[in-house]
């Protein structure tokens, strides 16, 4: 397969007898069904790519020129959220528009009700070519999609298991996944049906690998380090200070900070057979790089501070230049539609699975109601129909994806999903009765989601100005005001100030837990 970076527009002639041909099939539909062909649909989705790393959602660290780019062409959703901040449930949710506890994959483990309607198994019977390219990551095999190509391994050399069997890749797995994807989509074009594709990035997730090109990216530059990277979390429940996901502590030497260290832990001796899987020319760059900045590492005599902030610099950088080959993947396929004629009739969008804490009070992972883990970039170009560059403020949350790509498809999408359909507010028209707050569940019911990263299980509510949590097994609450006090620094809960705030927002997660069927 070629490399992403030497990927070839088909050849002019190619390209014309293409756009003739569908042309003409367009023709043929228009007589048949009286309305305009349906729109492509491509869903490039990324994996813990929070909004405080697109320079289009303000990042103080990095710039996103390609995302940026789409941004410019479409709608960006600036209150975009998830309504469970972690991997699988987040797909599952994709899939069916539901809250995990409606699509039974509450946490990391098995539970997903493959039964349910998805928005791939009612745009594959309504005659669309279906596709699913890179991580999945839910409890049952992909249904719905013609072609699937499912990612195993982490970011180097990974294989791919399709409808045919597994094959190996070599490359990086973000340059990889849209190879395969611009292959697919290279092949529907050809076609006369209309297509949609689920590019399911792994990046970037941890172990933050980034691909040979990117390393040098931020070398010798000192980023700004988050306001809240030494939180003390003094006016918070014990949720937050229990938690295993601290910069200062709970990065693997090896796993996630790149030093030369074995046989420390479980996870740095996976480093080890991660790097095993490079082949010789990738690991001779990457221990070429590594090395000598390994040597700065903080010495015994360091403080807590130094080496937190030297453990947060390895940590963002690689976890920046991971997310570079997301902006580029965003590119890459866009130039491919571009090339092809293809982007008139495809709607794309970027979002991804959850956001993260880069270095946020002092964390790192996700799982929180907490904003930076809660919000989620959801940028869509729908040409002919979203407004160029345009913003919208509404609460958004990604169990509105699913019966959005269907209204976008015109097939009727099942009444028992919990999203709304965005496309008024892509036509900048908000419903009078848009939703005034948003149900978060972080509440596995599986022992994983009790002990990963420790984090207890909540519930949550988010309005436009306040937020609501509500820590089951303790039975602690936060409540913040996100206009006074954005940064959450300030539980306000047992204040009296906000008791009748308090008692409208139980209200309200009370109303939302019932309209949800939450148990
Ligand atoms: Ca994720």
């Amino acid at each position: 397969m070629a490399s992403l970076r030497s990927y070839t527009p088909p050849p002019c002639a190619r390209f014309l007898a293409s756009s003739v041909l569908l042309l003409a099939t367009a023709t043929v539909l228009v007589a048949q069904e009286a309305q305009p062909r349906r729109p492509n649909i491509v869903l490039i989705y990324a994996d813990d790519h929070a909004q405080h790393a697109l320079s289009c959602y303000g990042s103080r660290l990095t710039t996103t020129p390609h995302i940026d780019r789409l941004a410019r062409d479409g709608m960006r959703f600036s209150q975009s959220f998830v309504g469970n901040s972690i991997c699988g449930p987040a797909r599952a949710t994709i899939l069916t528009g539901l809250h995990s506890h409606a699509h039974g994959q509450g946490s990391n483990g098995p539970g997903f009700h493959n039964d349910l309607p998805t928005y791939a198994k009612l745009l594959q019977s309504s005659g669309y070519a279906t596709a699913v390219v890179g991580k999945w990551h839910v409890s049952s095999p992909p249904t719905g999609f013609d072609h699937h190509a499912i990612k195993t391994g982490n970011y180097y050399n990974s294989t791919f298991r399709t409808e045919d069997g597994t094959e190996p890749s070599t490359g990086h797995v973000t340059d990889v996944i849209t190879e395969r994807s611009i292959a697919w989509m290279k092949e529907q074009s050809e076609r006369d049906k209309p297509f949609a594709i689920w590019v399911s990035h792994s990046a970037s997730h941890r172990t933050w690998m980034p691909a040979l090109r990117h390393l040098a990216m931020f070398d010798g530059v000192t980023l700004p380090e988050p306001e809240t990277l030494f939180d003390d979390y003094a006016t918070r429940t014990d949720a937050i200070r229990t938690a295993q996901m601290r910069v200062s502590r709970d990065l693997f030497p090896a796993y996630d900070l790149k030093l030369s260290v074995t046989g420390k832990s479980i996870l740095d001796n996976a480093a080890t057979r991660l790097l095993d899987t490079m082949t010789d020319e990738q690991r001779r760059a990457w221990d070429a790089f590594f090395a000598p900045r390994n040597e700065t590492y903080p010495g015994a005599d360091a403080t807590d501070a130094e080496r937190t902030r030297w453990n947060w610099q390895r940590y963002i950088k690689n976890y920046l230049r991971t997310a570079a080959g997301l902006d580029d993947s965003v590119g890459a396929i866009r130039s491919f539609l571009e090339t092809t004629g293809l982007t008139e009739n495809t709607i794309v969008i970027y979002t991804s699975d959850q956001g993260f804490f880069l270095g946020d009070h002092g964390l790192y992972d996700k799982r929180f109601i907490y904003e930076e883990s809660l919000r989620t970039p959801c940028i869509v170009s729908w040409p002919g129909v979203t407004k160029a560059g345009s913003t919208c403020d509404a609460l958004v949350q990604n169990i509105d994806i699913a019966p959005t790509i269907l209204s976008m498809a015109r097939v009727p999408h099942d009444a028992s999903m919990h999203g709304k359909d965005l496309s008024p507010l892509l036509r900048s028209e908000t419903p009078a009765d848009w939703r005034d707050a948003i149900y978060y569940q972080y509440r596995g019911t599986e022992p994983q989601a009790r002990t990963s990263h420790l984090v207890a299980p909540h519930e949550g509510v988010r309005t436009d100005r306040f937020k609501l949590v509500h820590f089951e097994d303790s039975e602690a609450w936060e409540l913040y005001d996100l206009e006074t006090d954005p940064h959450e620094l300030h539980n306000e809960a047992d204040n009296e100030a906000f008791a009748e705030i308090r008692e409208i927002l139980e209200r309200k997660l009370a109303q939302l837990r019932a309209s949800y069927g939450v148990q």
